[in-house]
Order: C-alpha cells, then sequence, then structure tokens
C-alpha cells in the first residue's frame, strides 16, 4: 500500500465522537492503584501514561501515523528535527564508536557531528555519499551508523539506499536516513533504512509555524528511546508538546496533495531556469547526476520534490535576486523549505555557513547558489515569467530579443 493511503487509512476520534481525536492537555496521569503505577515505570503497563516527557496520548497518535507513513513498527515524535536526530545518535552511539556520514548533510547535523559529538568521544567521517567505494572504505570496526539525507542538503545529492543497506548489512550497522526533503516520494525504510528522521518543521508539517521532528524505526528501538532508565528520548527531554503535535496531525493528512504541487511546481520552474541556461540542479531534470537513481527508488506519483538549486555565480548577483524576487512577491527570502510560499536562500551564507569555506569549494556549494523550496502557486507558469523578468533585470540571463 502506498504511504498517503496509510495515513488515510487511519482512524481515531476524540472521546466524544469528534472526527480529531481530543488533545491530552496534561504533563501528568492519575492512577487508580499504586500497583499500576509501579509497573508504569518498569515499562510493564501497556496504555498506561506516565508523565508527558515519556509519552503522551496526542504524541502517540502522531507516532502511530508517521510509523504507517515511513512503513516502520513504530515511531518517536520530537520537538525538532535536531531533537530527532542528536538524541538517535546519543541512543545509538557510545563513546570510541565512529559514524560515517555524507559531507553534504544538513549544517545543523554537520555542526553536531563535527563540533558536539566529539565531546562524548562519537567521532564522525564525512565521505562523498554518492561514491560507495568512499563510504566502505571509511567503515572501521568502531563503526556504529551510516548517516546520510536521501536528497542531500542543499546539493541535492542523492543516496543510493538500497546500496548504502548492502554496505550497511555486511558490516553489521545501522543505516540511519535523514528523509526530510523527499516525504512520500522515497519510502526509506522499505529500501533499507533502519531508522528514518524526518525535519517534520518542513513538508509535513507545511505550514512554518512550528519545529518538531521524528523519528521512525523497529518497536525495539522505540522502545529503547523511551525507556525511563535509558532512554535519549526520555532523559534528554526533546519532547513534543501535546497541542502541537495534534496540529501536525491535521497538516499531515494534506501531505500527500501538498507534495504533488510542490514537485510538479519544481519540475516546472527547474526545467525552464534550464532552458534560460542557468545552471539548475534538480533530481527531476534528466541532467541531474542522481536522476536515474531517484527514479528507480520512488513512489512515482509524488514526483521529485519541491527544492532545487540554480547557480547565479556570485554571491552578490544571488543576494540581488533574491531581493528582487521577494520585492515582487514571487516568495520570501528566509531559510527553511515546505511552506505554501517559495522561500530562497543562499546557502553559502546561511545554512551552510557551518562548513567552513574550503570544504564547501571542495564539494561544489557554490556562494551564487540560490535554493528554492517552490511553493503550491496556483499559476506556476506566472511566476517563472516574473522570475524571469528578474533575472533579465539583473542581467543574469537575456532579454528577449523580439
Ligand atoms: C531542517 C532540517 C533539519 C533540522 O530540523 P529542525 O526541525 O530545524 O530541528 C534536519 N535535517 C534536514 C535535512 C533539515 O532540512
Amino acid at each position: 500500500m502506498k504511504p498517503a493511503d496509510k495515513i488515510q487509512d487511519l482512524q481515531y476520534f476524540g472521546e466524544f465522537g469528534g472526527v480529531n481525536p481530543s488533545i491530552s492537555d496534561s504533563s501528568t496521569y492519575t492512577f487508580l492503584s499504586a500497583k499500576t503505577m509501579f509497573d508504569t515505570f518498569e515499562g510493564n503497563a501497556d496504555g498506561c501514561y506516565l508523565y508527558s516527557r515519556h509519552s503522551s496520548p496526542s504524541n502517540l497518535y502522531l507516532d502511530k501515523a508517521l510509523a504507517a507513513m515511513e512503513g516502520t513498527e513504530a515511531a518517536c515524535v520530537a520537538a525538532s528535527g535536531m531533537g530527532a536526530i542528536t538524541s538517535t545518535l546519543l541512543q545509538l552511539c557510545k563513546s570510541g564508536d565512529h559514524i560515517v556520514t555524507s559531507r553534504t548533510i544538513y549544517g545543523g547535523t554537520y555542526a553536531f557531528l563535527k563540533n558536539f559529538a566529539p565531546k562524548f568521544g562519537i567521532k564522525t567521517t564525512f565521505v562523498d555519499i554518492t561514491n560507495l567505494e568512499a563510504v566502505s572504505e571509511a567503515i572501521t570496526n568502531e563503526t556504529k551508523v551510516l548517516y546520510c539525507e536521501t536528497v542531500s542538503n542543499p546539493l541535492l545529492e542523492i543516496a543510493d539506499l538500497p546500496n548504502l543497506k548492502k554496505i550497511s548489512k555486511a558490516k553489521s550497522l545501522l543505516l540511519v536516513v535523514d528523509n526530510t526533503f523527499s516525504p512520500l516520494s522515497i519510502s526509506a525504510a522499505e529500501l533499507g533504512a533502519d531508522i528514518v528522521i524526518h525535519s517534520i518543521t518542513k513538508y509535513i508539517n507545511g505550514s512554518s509555524d512550528t519545529v518538531a521532528g521524528v523519528s521512525c524505526g523497529s518497536r525495539e528501538f522505540v522502545n529503547a528511546m523511551k525507556d525511563v532508565n535509558s532512554g535519549a528520548a526520555m532523559l534528554l527531554g526533546p519532547t513534543m508538546d501535546s497541542l502541537r503535535s495534534a496540529s501536525v496531525m491535521k497538516n499531515l493528512r494534506t501531505l500527500h496533495i501538498r507534495m504533488k504541487q510542490h514537485s510538479a511546481n519544481a519540475m516546472y520552474l527547474a526545467q525552464q531556469f534550464e532552458a534560460e541556461g542557468i545552471r539548475t540542479v534538480y533530481p527531476g531534470l534528466k541532467s541531474h547526476k542522481g536522476h536515474e537513481l531517484f527514479k528507480s527508488m520512488m513512489n512515482p506519483e509524488y514526483g521529485f520534490g519541491g527544492m532545487m538549486t540554480i547557480d547565479v555565480e556570485s554571491p552578490e548577483k544571488a543576494n540581488e535576486l533574491m531581493e528582487l524576487m521577494q520585492q515582487k512577491n514571487l516568495g520570501y527570502l528566509a531559510v527553511s523549505l515546505g511552506f505554501y510560499k517559495t522561500l530562497f536562500s543562499a546557502p553559502g551564507s546561511s545554512t551552510s555557513s557551518e562548513i567552513p569555506e574550503e570544504e564547501r569549494v571542495e564539494m561544489g556549494l557554490s556562494d551564487g547558489l540560490i535554493r528554492f523550496s517552490v511553493g503550491l502557486d496556483n499559476d506556476i507558469e506566472r511566476t517563472f515569467q516574473n522570475m524571469k523578468e528578474c533575472l533579465q533585470e539583473l542581467q543574469i540571463c537575456e532579454a528577449a530579443t523580439s
């Protein structure tokens, strides 16, 4: 069954028959007997709630829906994507362990692995994740986790999940995949991920009104995360608030419709930009290095996603173009993604600025790069015409001669 259908098929009712489940608005829960309270602490009383840092009815509904979407046994929502990423990695790794990951991952994840995790004796090697040989060579006896993003941020490189799974399986590693850029279109767990992470902040919630995250995986992993005595989700406290998880749940229900529109709009813009002779990166374009790979992994009806980049060669031109497009109300100069409005930013000076300049140059993250999270525009042809006028005004592309 397709991931969106699994969400569609879920039925939750409120306690008075409401079509939405009631929101649990409590931090703590009463017990009819002291014995049940003890059993709950020990993890032996299914269906009982203890304290909302551990779990709450609203969060469990969202856990279930996201696990259904990813096709995993269970899930554990968090108050941010970074909350999900850091608690997952700290759950899986101890001092002395090693992680292999891509050199083009999300800036916050990069900074965590490079600057923070070493304080706990967890070391990371950053490789070109599209080079499977380099991935294999980076693995040592201490390696515990192979971590990647399906579609990397901001270069939009595609991870070969089935082959990364083969590598990680052969070495008994866990494959952890951040699927934030490609919800629904890529079913990462089906392709081999042991744990699938999302920054819900982006497409899943889609309204740029909160930060949130989730880790989807086996029942055993999620139970370990929530363990009262040793679970990272319980002890580090990245808990999502119940009111927020109820609102995320409502947005999740329209994710499939939104993804189709984001993808169709991004495909159109990417094709048009490319036709104007502008260096354009979008997994849906034949010119994209990972195009065939993405096609081989995707659930086609949701498309290639809403993220694309163009390279206008200099940071000055990039800034001018973004300011002009914002003036003309074609989108907002903002980081993040998945909003109804197009968002654009220059990753070199914003979301990826954690990555040192020499490394940015080496990986091809040019300072003139503009990342677009293409919005839900009803008339994308009109949007492109207006964008083209901006390009012409700044002499990034030539004005029509006729
Ligand atoms: C935004 C983002 C994150 C971090 O999520 P937050 O919700 O901002 O904490 C992680 N991975 C990717 C790919 C992201 O885009």
